[in-house]
């Protein structure tokens, strides 16, 4: 099997790549710009060169290209390579755009895709509850109609980006008397007003990336419905097909084995580099063993995109098993930094791979991947029964 890209799209790679070196990082005069206006600065240029916001019409502030899953993946590729920035902060660019081009009015796409893709309109996502998780149909945030707007009341929790967030996307109780799944709506609700209270949780990383948010009598128009009422179960299937896109693709993990062994080449281990010794080998044999079935497995899925195929629960496995290797890859980082890693702040996630505390970060972060988006043990039930053809969950058929 040849895995190689072709001519035209090596091509296509030069391309994108002479465009990095050109812009990325910003020199001269714009490189004093705070970190946010450098990036808002690149990435109009990269709209404007057809390399960002692709699927997205000119007139709501995409560069409106023709669908090739290919240019996009070489784009994610070079992009990461330059640490060049993609999309702008919080959820809305990833989870509620694609949303919205699938169920918003032509008024809520003109309002509300433009400003959130330029990054100026930051949106957070109000999912779960601390009663509703993985079964997120039983959410119990009621959205109530008084006149024209709806009031809003009850509790958000693990809300990541609240602080810094000017709305939410959410997922609200409307219709109390209809069936768990037929009553819910999906909102979007302004976070800067005085109904709304955020209040930052507390990570064990020291960090506080997420909060939980009260709503008392919060309020929102009619015009800030996404989708029909009580038909906010069907609109969100939409936004987590897109998280689930983004958790644990294959590039990443393989960037982070990279890492990895960088690691293991510079660390000592009773006298010489790690990677000398039989043991830490072996568990690196290992971990690339995984490392590479799943970039091929990630192949499998962007032939099925590429096909405009359906890939099923090729999607689930590869959540499944890049949040796995992510564990094993934090732990053996762990490991391998040994006692530093006891005193080391956790940094910035993925920073300098010889820094202590970039293995700190990885192994705490890779626990929270395997929870967000659908924790691992949900994705096993949904391989079990879509793809194999188990019974259904138990517990999931009992609290239908
Ligand atoms: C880093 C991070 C960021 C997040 N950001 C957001 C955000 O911005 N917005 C938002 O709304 N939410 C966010 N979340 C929350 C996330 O969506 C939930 O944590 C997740 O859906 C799991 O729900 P839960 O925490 O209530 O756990 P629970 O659903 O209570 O699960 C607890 C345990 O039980 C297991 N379990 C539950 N049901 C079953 C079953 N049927 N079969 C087998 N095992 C089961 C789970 O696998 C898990 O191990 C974030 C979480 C993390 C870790």
């Amino acid at each position: 099997m040849d895995l190689r890209f072709s001519e035209e799209y090596e091509a296509y790679r030069s391309e994108v790549k002479a465009f990095l070196a050109d812009n990325w990082p910003l020199e001269g005069e714009e490189a004093k710009l705070t970190l946010t206006e450098q990036q808002a600065r690149f990435r109009a240029r990269a709209i404007g060169a057809g390399y960002l916001a692709r699927a997205i019409l000119r007139k709501y502030g995409g560069s409106e290209q023709p669908a090739d899953v290919l240019k996009g993946l070489i784009i994610r590729q070079e992009f990461g390579k330059a640490q060049a920035p993609l999309d702008p902060a919080g959820n809305g660019p990833t989870m509620l755009v694609p949303t919205l081009l699938e169920h918003g009015t032509e008024e809520q796409k003109e309002r509300i895709i433009p400003p959130t893709m330029k990054g100026e309109l930051v949106f957070c996502q109000g999912y779960s509850e601390p009663g509703s998780g993985s079964d997120l149909a039983s959410v119990q945030t009621r959205a109530e109609l008084v006149g024209d707007e709806w009031v809003i009341n009850g509790q958000k929790t693990w809300t990541s980006g609240a602080k810094q967030a000017d709305m939410i996307f959410m997922l609200c109780r409307s219709e109390p008397d209809a069936p768990k799944h037929a009553g819910i709506s999906y909102f979007m609700v302004d976070m800067r007003q005085p109904g709304v209270d955020v209040r930052p949780l507390k990570q064990m990383s020291g960090d506080s990336h997420f909060n939980e948010v009260f709503f008392d009598d919060a309020r929102t128009t009619t015009d800030n419905l996404v989708g029909k009422r009580g038909e906010g179960w069907i609109v969100s299937r939409s936004t987590l097909k897109h998280e689930r896109n983004t958790v644990g693709n294959a590039q990443g993990v393989a960037m982070l084995f990279e890492r990895l062994v960088m690691l293991a080449k510079n660390v000592d281990l009773e006298g010489r580099p790690a990677i000398q010794d039989a043991t830490v080998r072996e568990r690196l044999g290992e971990i690339e063993g995984y490392v590479r079935s799943h970039e091929y497995s990630g192949y499998r899925q962007l032939t099925c995109d590429a096909r405009r195929q359906d890939p099923g629960p090729v999607v689930t496995m590869n959540k499944l098993v890049g949040t796995n290797i992510g564990k094993m890859m934090g732990k053996l980082g762990l490991d391998l930094v040994g006692d530093g890693g006891l005193s080391a702040p956790a940094s910035r996630w993925g920073g300098d791979p010889l820094v202590s505390g970039s293995w700190v970060t990885q192994f705490m972060g890779s626990h929270a991947q395997a929870i967000a988006g659908g924790t691992s043990n949900i994705q096993r039930n949904i391989i079990g029964e879509r793809a194999l053809g188990l019974p259904r969950d138990w517990a999931a058929q009992s609290s239908k």
